[in-house]
């Protein structure tokens, strides 16, 4: 068993970001996640809004985070090539209490040092968002808000860590945590890791991670968020983010344009046990009610996909839970706006690290470049080059996004190869379409089993469990 300096628990954004952050210095980092890809959790399913700043109360580590984890994401995103578009957002005020609530946000953004914020009358709003209902008396703009790919986020973050010498094992479920010898050993279904630190980033799991190797101090109370992704039909139905004021239920149901194109409208929030993200027809008939207060002419009936996340609130406190004991580090309680802080969220915690005595030195060589190649974006006059070159980039296999075997080949020769369909979507966009997969599943089904020297039945649509097919698998490889 190879000692590790560091092993986070959890790779979604923050363990992600964690990873990325670490493999800039001399550290040997492992980081472990139960499901079989990336991004399986929380991260990929949320709003994707890169968050402004002005929901946090000032001085916590919430606003403190958020605000430097947007300007980071920025750069990020242009570097590691991670989809990414500045809109801005609006929260619209119907009722003169909501006026009130728009000035205590812009001053509470102001001191969070959100910079660009701006209250705009109804008629204002309107020229600029011609779709908003005619009740909207007023609403505050946040020019710095953006959109992003969350879950290519993550990806790219987690690519870029391994790149540089972080060790992932996907499918590794950390199972118990004990101090040995002044050292943390893990326990995992796929045997022991040690390390002299440790980062807890299992999100909705974080209380339970905890309790493995410290005594209960905290309590994740899952909050289940529902929501409609809507054909690109409507994707112009706004040009940036709308929010509604927060409430106790948190910011409210939006209605914002994705960077792939679509509408997304959501969330609710409803108490749930554990990981479970089930939509239902009451979550989602809320949904529709409060996003049509907003944007009356939402066609719903451009509906493309349901989904569910699963927010993480810790019980005893609103704020992120990020502390260091005896080497053990929590990243716990990152509920929203917690994509939007994630890159602040890696930087405090290797502070923490440091503090508890790791020691941080830069490697000269650290690689922060990415690169893939997106046919559908190309010109007639590169795509053909392309296809000259490698003719599978002139196999169309997703038609509703234009994605080419070539780049699905790309992603399983990457550093963090797809093992499932939906794996593959979150590295192409095959099956983001409006057919949502009904015409390249079954051809993503047989690149990956070709590729990856298995039967056809043992390709699952994402993590385990999700079988596709059915009938009497061969045993041992089915393409040697
Ligand atoms: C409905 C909703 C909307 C949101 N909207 C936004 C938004 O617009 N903007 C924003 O900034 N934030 C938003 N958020 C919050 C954001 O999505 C989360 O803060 C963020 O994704 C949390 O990332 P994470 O890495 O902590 O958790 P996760 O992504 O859940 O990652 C935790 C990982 O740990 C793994 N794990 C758990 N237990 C173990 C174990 N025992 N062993 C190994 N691995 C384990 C899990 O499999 C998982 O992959 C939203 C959240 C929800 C639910």
């Amino acid at each position: 068993m190879l000692m590790q300096d560091v092993i986070i628990i959890g790779c979604g954004i923050v363990g992600a970001a964690a990873a990325f952050e670490l493999a800039k210095y001399q550290v040997r980092v492992t980081v472990l996640e139960k499901e079989n890809d990336v991004a399986n959790g929380t991260t990929k399913a949320n709003s994707a809004i890169l968050h402004a700043g002005y929901d946090p109360l000032p001085g916590s580590l919430m606003a403190r985070l958020n605000v430097r984890g947007v300007a980071l994401a920025k750069k990020l995103c242009q570097k590691l090539d991670v989809p990414y578009r500045a809109c801005g957002s609006l929260v619209l005020a119907f009722s003169p209490e909501e006026c009130a609530t728009l000035e205590t946000l812009k001053a509470r953004g102001e001191a969070n040092g959100v910079p660009g914020l701006e209250i705009l009358s109804g008629e204002e709003v309107r020229r600029r968002e011609p779709n908003l209902s005619e009740k909207v008396l007023a609403a505050l703009y946040a020019p710095t808000a953006a959109i992003c790919s969350p879950w290519e986020y993550c990806l790219a973050l987690a690519e870029t860590a391994v790149r540089n010498g972080a060790e992932l094992h996907l499918e590794t479920e950390v199972t118990g945590i004990e101090k040995a010898g002044g050292l943390w050993l893990v326990h995992t279904n796929r045997g022991d890791f040690s390390a002299r630190y440790l980062i807890n980033a299992a999100g909705v799991c974080a209380d339970a991670v905890h309790d493995m190797a410290a005594p209960h101090e905290f309590s994740i109370r899952p909050s289940r968020g529902e929501y409609y992704l809507l054909d690109k039909a409507e994707g112009r139905r706004v040009g940036c983010t709308v929010f509604q004021c927060p409430n106790q239920d948190g910011k409210g149901v939006l209605v914002s344009p994705t960077v792939h194109g679509n509408l997304i409208v959501g969330p609710n929030a409803c108490p749930v046990v554990g990981e479970d993200t089930s939509t239902t027809a009451e979550g989602l008939a809320f949904v529709r009610e409060k996003a049509l207060k907003s944007v009356p002419s939402v066609a719903f009936g451009q509906s493309i996909r349901n989904f569910a996340g699963v927010r993480a609130h810790a019980a005893e406190t609103s704020d992120f839970i990020l502390q260091e004991k005896d080497g053990f580090v929590d990243a716990a309680g990152i509920c929203s706006p917690g994509l939007s802080a994630a890159p602040a969220i890696a930087e405090y915690l290797v502070e923490l690290l440091k503090n508890a005595g790791l020691t941080l030195e830069e490697k000269p060589d650290f690689f922060c470049q990415r690169r893939r190649v997106r046919f559908k974006e190309l010109s007639p006059a590169q795509r053909a080059e392309l296809v000259q070159e490698n003719p599978a980039y002139g196999r169309v296999i997703c038609r509703c996004e234009t994605v080419t075997e070539g780049e699905i080949l790309d992603a399983l020769h990457g550093p963090i190869p797809p093992r499932s369909v939906d794996a593959v979507k979150r590295r192409v966009n095959a099956g983001m379409g409006r057919c949502q997969g009904g015409f390249c599943g079954p051809r993503v089904v047989e690149i990956l089993a070709r590729e990856l020297g298995l039967w056809p039945e043992q390709i699952q649509q994402d993590k385990n469990g999700t079988w596709l097919l059915c009938g009497e698998t061969k045993g041992g490889s089915a393409y040697v």
